[in-house]
């Protein structure tokens, strides 16, 4: 893959000339709908939006770089060709860890050493989740939404961007560095959509000697990073999530900091409505300012939890209107396991009425048997993902609002979401 690049007014304008051994299709499993579909390229070049005064030599090679492994990594065959030369150090890392090389190599360029006076920064998207990494994370952290920029005006999509960006006014106002960086990056592909987990970083990654970072990270939580409840478990380090990024940000002196990513959705949900925060944070992507669109799957089940989490009873009549959400029905009806089935057992395992669907989804995901207290609980072993600079500090507020595991949770946890169950 051969990587161009021009630059004006901060406006950095990225092309893509795939070479001979460029896969230009792959085939990703969707553990949603528990379908295989084929992703292709469906566009050469894509625009990002970084301050006026920001060049190409704003940023270390090596992590731009990595910044464009990130926005397109399975398209890349054996080798990335690059504008400017990485370290020696950087070109061998990645082709350990990802069998791939990059070039051209500079012989002479030392590796990337972040500022003794670095901060962290994080991918945050207004949701649930990615506010509850920001809570833990110190208050310094600087904040990246990733600015949806629709490059034709046909283009129809169901992203209504009015509640994330109230979020980040609101958190702005509230003294955290934010930063809406405008970017087309997510139609590089069809179906659109990021083409790794470190792709929503690729902002502060080539931000990163500008503001000066030492970390970087999103706000995904338990049943992504191990894939609880919906695949079976996988140590994060191993899944998507974590490789390669978890090794290829070391050679960057970049940490790859994931404060929730030992916590589920049940503890996501209990630290935002503990923060004043709650106020505008809102899983939703598609519906308005304090109006989840209540027709997608993600608000049937953080609705739910919600009710949970705030013992609030669940009306027949709301359920009926859950039920009756199209998206919601086709996760629900898709093969075991159930899309985030750890959540929806918590969820109905605190369920006590009478609503039919409800029964039914209680004994399709274990509510009724199920021992669910662990997920009230933080997976420690995920520390690994916390920078050793930030790690007191986030376990500190973890510890705030949760105990760790137990080691007869963590065989709980494992059991009841094996692979071997759902096989
Ligand atoms: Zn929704």
């Amino acid at each position: 893959m051969i990587i161009n690049h021009k630059c004006e007014n901060g406006r950095l304008i990225v092309k893509i000339t795939p070479e001979n051994d460029d896969p230009n299709t792959h085939t990703i499993f969707n553990s949603t709908f528990k379908t295989t579909a084929t992703i292709g390229m469906d566009s050469n070049q894509f625009e990002i939006h970084l301050p006026s005064d920001w060049t190409i030599e704003s940023v270390h090679p090596d992590v731009f770089a990595l910044a464009m492994i990130a926005a397109i990594h399975p398209f890349i065959g054996s080798t990335i060709r690059l504008p400017r030369g990485v370290s020696p150090n950087f070109h061998n890392l990645v082709k350990r860890v990802a069998n791939k090389r990059v070039l051209p190599v500079n012989a002479e360029l030392s590796p990337r050493k972040a500022p003794s006076n670095a901060v962290p920064a994080l991918t945050f998207s207004g949701g649930i989740d990615s506010t509850a990494a920001a809570i833990l994370l110190p208050e310094n952290t600087h904040l990246f939404y990733f600015d949806r920029l629709i490059p034709k005006p046909e283009v129809k999509t169901l992203l209504n961007q009015e509640a994330a960006y109230y979020a980040c006014d609101r958190m702005a106002a509230l003294g955290r560095p934010v930063h809406k960086i405008k970017t087309d990056m997510q139609y590089l592909r069809k179906p659109v959509g990021f083409n790794s987990y470190l792709a929503d970083a690729v902002p502060p990654l080539l931000l990163a000697d500008y503001y000066g970072f030492d970390s970087v990270g999103h706000g995904q939580t338990l049943e992504i990073g191990y894939q609880i409840g919906h695949l079976g478990y996988k140590d994060c380090k191993k899944t998507e999530v974590g490789d390669p990024w978890f090794k290829l940000l070391t050679a960057v002196d970049l940490t790859y900091t994931l404060p929730t990513i030992g916590l589920s959705e049940v503890i996501t949900t209990r630290i935002v409505n503990n923060s004043s925060y709650h106020e505008f944070a809102q899983a939703c992507s598609r519906g308005k300012i304090k109006q989840p669109c209540m027709n997608c799957f993600k608000c049937f089940r953080k609705s739910l939890l919600e009710k949970v989490m705030r013992n609030q009873s669940i009306s027949d009549s709301f359920l009926d209107k859950l039920f009756n959400i199209r998206d919601a029905k086709i996760v629900l009806n898709a093969p075991p396991p159930i899309y985030f089935a750890s959540i929806l057992a918590y969820i109905t395992a605190h369920y006590n009425g009478n609503h039919p669907k409800m029964l039914a989804l209680k004994k399709n995901v274990r509510g009724d048997t199920l021992q669910v207290d662990w997920m009230n609980k933080w997976y420690s072993k995920s520390q690994e993902f916390l920078a050793p600079k930030y790690r007191n500090h986030i376990k500190q507020e973890i510890l705030k609002h949760v105990e760790p595991m137990t080691p007869q949770d963590i065989k709980t946890m494992k059991q009841s979401f094996s692979k071997s169950y759902f096989n």
